[in-house]
Formats: structure tokens, C-alpha cells, sequence
């Protein structure tokens, strides 16, 4: 967004401030390549740091911000009273954390992680050497990713789902089918509908897992992947109107005019319903629509075709659209061995697309989710349609 505001022509002081010690940086190699150690530290930063000063942007980094006082448009930083920042317009682009385990406490055990910033990643890969037993709870993209990434680096994994399938929250059971075999083909222990009871062992370094099934599975380290609550406490202090995320409009203003949001903490008008969106596409789009309205208001609201991507094994998945109420999915074969693509549909009407090393079958659906006239499920599963001549 501080990018996109001077790119734009906005004139006045720009502040970024940022409780983490890293300037700003991609998350997605945390659970990829940064955590295999193919990606080094300093390729994560998503702008060189000489760039900030260069274009007249402030960062404060290792400095949190505690509270928000609207009636004096002023942010106090953790800690100090009398340190504190005037604003004429605020943006909450505070992301989220990882939802924790609730009999853990506050601070895990030394051997169970959660993955968000890259200090977590640094914490966790010390402890993934190879023959070390990884436990993966929650069977979602990011524990996928983990499970896979620790197979990579000679680990046994066993990934635990609560639900009875892996996926169940984001995928369809086909698309949920393909990983689960390909990660049970890749030696993965895969156990789904199963709930830990207990953490047993050493308090400080637990050893095991009771299973309310009964059974027992034993690790050298776990990591959660259950999933993000955002980070709208502040906000909710300061009176504004929160439900599970920052609750905003189509140009990202929240019930303060002088104040907006936009990342995965906001909760976002979507075809209809209220929805927080996690990923990477949205929160730059959503960011730079909203510098776009600051600089020059009266534009049209935010309308995102939502897309993601996961990375497991050799395998890409990109997925476009959002499955929200989806009544039939339609496979579609890819053109080359080992694609295809799963699509959804509300009614007749496309919604999503799974793509799976089938970055054609993704584009099309990117490009149809974005129009009106979108092809029906009939035409989808017919593999000698060409997808281009639609
Ligand atoms: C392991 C992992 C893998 C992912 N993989 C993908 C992927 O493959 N594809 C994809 O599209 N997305 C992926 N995502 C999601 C994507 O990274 C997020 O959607 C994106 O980072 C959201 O950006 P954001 O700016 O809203 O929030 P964040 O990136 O979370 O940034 C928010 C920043 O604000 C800071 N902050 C919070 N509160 C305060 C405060 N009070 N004071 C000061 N600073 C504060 C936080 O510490 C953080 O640095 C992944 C995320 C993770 C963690």
C-alpha cells in the first residue's frame, strides 16, 4: 500500500510500523523452500530495504503498537504512554496469528511450533533432522505443506486431522483424494476423523499424544496447522466493528472513516457474504485498491477474484475463485500426464477451480471468474472442448 500511495502521487508522510525485526517479507516460502533451505533469508524481503528511504516511507520495525486513541487520531506503542504517533489516516494490516492448541498454554513446549513469521520457521528447522519423527496437526494447506517438506528432508511425518477428511474446510473431496494419496505415496502416516486427548512426556518437551480413538503416536517434534485468528484486538479496543476480522467496505474503510483495513485481519464484502481472505494475492489487491481510493476516491468497490497457490512434493496446486455454497464439482483432465482440474459450481454457475499442474485449466478460470458468461459443467468435463475457444 506505502508503495502503491507513491506511486500514485500521495504527497504526505508515510509510516509503516512492524512488531517483527525483518522488513516486510513473503510468508509463503516459510512453509516451501525457505523451510527445505533452498530459499535463503535475505529472498524473502519483498522490496530491497534501500527502497523504503528512497521513496520517502518510514519503517519502524521491532515496535508494536498497543493502542489506538480515534478522538486524537494517535497510535501508542507497546509499553511507553509517551511514545506514541499522530495519524490522519490509519491502516490495520496487522495479518493474523496461528491458532494455538488450548492445553498448551500461552508459550509451547520447546518441540511444538506453530509456523507464521520467519523467526518460527528458523525455531522449527533447527529440530527437522532427517530420521526425527514430525507430527503435523490439521490437515490444511499449510499442514500439507509441512508434511511434505519434512518428507523432503528425511523425516517420518504423521499428520493428524480432527475432521473426517483432510482439506475439509477449502476443498472439495476429490481435490482432497489427490493429496491424500499423494502424500500417503510419499510416506506420509495419514490419519483423519482422529483428536488428541493429551500431550504426554516431559512438560517442557512432550513425547506423545494420547488419541480419544485410544492409541498413541510418539514424536520428536510437532507443529499445529489449525488455522489464523486475525489480529483485530486492537481495533475492537478502539470501538471499532470487529467479527472475527476488521469489519470493512468495499474500499476498505472500516465504521472509522479516517481508518481502514485490508490484509487477512479484514473481513470483506463478497458476492454477498462477509468473508476474511488469507492470502498473498489479496492482501497486495485489496491494499493497492484502497491507496488507489485514498489518492483518488469515487472508484469502484473492491471486487477480488481470489487466488492461492500450495506447493507439495513436485506437485502445484492453484486454485482460483472461492467455493463458498458450491452444490457440484466437475473434473476436467489436463492436457499433460499427471493434470487435471476440479471445478466448482453453484448451481450452473462456475465459482472455483481447483488446478493441479495445470496452470492452463487455472488461467481460463481466473479469466472466466473475472466476466459474467462463464462455460457450464457440461462443457468443463468434456475433454475435447478447448478451453480457449470459449
Ligand atoms: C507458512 C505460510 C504459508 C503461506 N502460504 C501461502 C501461499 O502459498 N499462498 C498465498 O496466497 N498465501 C499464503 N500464505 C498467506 C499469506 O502469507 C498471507 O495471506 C499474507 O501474509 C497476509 O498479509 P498481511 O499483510 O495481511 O498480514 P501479515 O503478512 O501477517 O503481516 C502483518 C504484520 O503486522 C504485524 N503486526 C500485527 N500486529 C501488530 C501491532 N500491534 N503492531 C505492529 N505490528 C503488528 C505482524 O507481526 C506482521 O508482521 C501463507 C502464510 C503462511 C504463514
Amino acid at each position: 500500500m506505502a508503495f502503491r500511495l507513491r506511486q500514485k502521487g500521495y504527497r504526505g508522510s508515510i509510516t509503516m510500523i512492524g512488531d517483527e525485526v525483518w522488513p516486510p517479507y513473503q510468508r509463503p516460502p516459510l512453509s516451501k523452500k525457505y523451510l527445505t533451505g533452498e530459499l535463503a533469508r535475505d529472498r524473502l524481503s519483498l522490496k530491497p530495504a534501500e527502497t523504503y528511504e528512497e521513496n520517502g516511507i518510514e519503517l519502524l520495525l521491532d515496535r508494536r503498537v498497543a493502542r489506538v486513541d480515534r478522538a486524537a487520531r494517535r497510535v501508542f506503542f507497546d509499553g511507553n504512554d509517551d511514545n506514541s504517533l499522530d495519524y490522519e489516516t490509519l491502516i490495520f494490516a496487522t495479518g493474523g496469528r496461528p491458532r494455538q492448541p488450548d492445553d498448551l498454554g500461552d508459550t509451547l513446549p520447546e518441540n511444538i511450533f506453530t509456523l507464521r513469521a520467519i523467526s518460527d520457521a528458523d525455531a522449527m528447522r533447527e529440530r527437522l533432522a532427517p530420521g526425527k519423527h514430525l507430527l503435523v496437526v490439521g490437515g490444511g494447506y499449510i499442514g500439507l505443506e509441512l508434511a511434505a517438506v519434512a518428507r523432503k528432508r528425511g523425516l517420518k511425518v504423521t499428520l493428524l486431522e480432527q475432521a473426517p477428511r483432510i482439506l475439509g474446510r477449502v476443498a472439495c473431496s476429490q481435490t482432497a483424494d489427490y493429496f491424500r494419496h499423494l502424500h500417503t505415496e510419499n510416506g506420509v502416516t495419514l490419519r483423519e476423523g482422529v483428536s488428541i486427548e493429551s500431550f504426554e512426556g516431559p512438560e517442557q518437551r512432550p513425547s506423545f499424544v494420547k488419541l480419544t480413538e485410544g492409541d498413541e503416536v510418539s514424536f520428536d517434534v510437532a507443529v499445529f496447522g489449525i488455522g489464523l485468528l486475525p489480529n483485530d484486538t486492537i481495533a475492537r479496543e478502539a470501538g471499532l466493528e470487529c467479527a472475527g476480522g476488521i469489519i470493512v467496505d468495499g474500499w476498505g474503510r472500516t465504521s472509522d472513516p479516517d481508518i481502514r483495513a485490508a490484509g487477512d485481519c479484514a473481513r470483506l464484502p463478497y458476492r454477498g457474504d462477509m468473508i476474511r481472505l488469507e492470502s498473498v494475492h489479496n492482501a497486495i489487491a485489496q491494499a493497492e485498491h484502497i491507496a488507489d481510493d485514498i489518492v483518488c476516491p469515487g472508484g469502484p468497490s473492491y471486487a477480488p477474484v481470489p487466488w492461492f497457490w500450495s506447493d507439495q512434493y513436485d506437485c502445484k496446486l492453484q486454485i482460483a475463485g472461492l467455493n463458498l455454497g458450491y452444490t457440484k464439482v466437475v473434473t476436467r483432465p489436463g492436457t499433460k500426464p499427471g493434470a487435471f482440474s476440479n471445478w466448482y459450481f453453484k448451481g450452473e454457475e462456475m465459482i472455483a477451480c481447483d488446478a493441479i499442474n495445470d496452470a492452463r485449466s487455472f488461467m481460463m478460470a481466473k479469466r472466466w471468474l473475472a466476466v459474467a458468461h462463464r462455460p457450464c459443467p457440461e462443457l468443463i468435463c468434456d475433454p475435447s472442448w478447448d478451453l480457449a475457444k470459449f
